[in-house]
């Protein structure tokens, strides 16, 4: 039985005399970037924002930095019960429990505290499931997104940084 081969001629785009001139292909592209430049200039406005200077306000479901809160007497919500730390999927949360002294009852609501807590940036995903795993409603996911860095050790979120300031000195503070 004959076998019929079916062959595709990919006829190539003949060029105009026209086209053969970069000019041609130079005046087409400008013409567009100045129909852009006029739309967005005069027409709709911009839709770009200058930054740093002008910032785009966050979706409400964003998820930043982390933020450890303090209660409505200014405590620590954080009892250093490690919910956080064991459901943390990439292994970026440390946490070092402390024993509340009597002279610390004043700064924490229990009888623990986060001695030290650390998040690494690098690590994490932020998946959120810190926030959702915490019972006191101590950690949140809602600091800012522009996390740039020269260095690894800015990219380690220190209890320091993450408890929210109460105007008085950084409660839980190691001394
Ligand atoms: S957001 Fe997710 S990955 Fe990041 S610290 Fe929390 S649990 Fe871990
Ligand atoms: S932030 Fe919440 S879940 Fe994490 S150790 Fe503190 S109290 Fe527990």
């Amino acid at each position: 039985m004959a076998t019929i081969n079916i062959i595709n001629v990919v006829k190539r785009h003949q060029f105009s005399w026209y086209e053969k001139f970069y000019f041609y292909s130079i005046t087409k592209g400008l013409f567009i970037t100045m129909k852009h430049f006029i739309k967005s200039a005069f027409l709709r406005g911009t839709v770009t924002v200058e930054y740093p200077e002008t910032k785009r306000a966050y979706s409400s479901r964003f998820r930043g930095m982390h933020s450890l809160k303090r209660d409505e007497l200014g405590r620590e919500r954080c009892t250093a019960c490690f919910c956080c730390m064991w459901i943390c999927p990439a292994d970026a949360i440390y946490i070092e429990a402390g024993e509340v002294t009597a002279e610390r009852q004043h700064l924490h609501p229990e009888d623990k505290f986060a001695a030290k807590f650390e998040i690494d940036l690098l690590r994490c995903i932020f998946c959120g499931l810190c926030e959702e795993a915490c019972p006191k409603g101590a950690i949140y996911l809602d600091g800012g997104g522009e996390m740039a860095a020269d260095n690894r050790e800015d990219l380690i979120l220190t209890k320091e940084r993450m408890t929210e300031k109460s105007g008085g000195p950084i409660l839980g503070q190691r001394n």
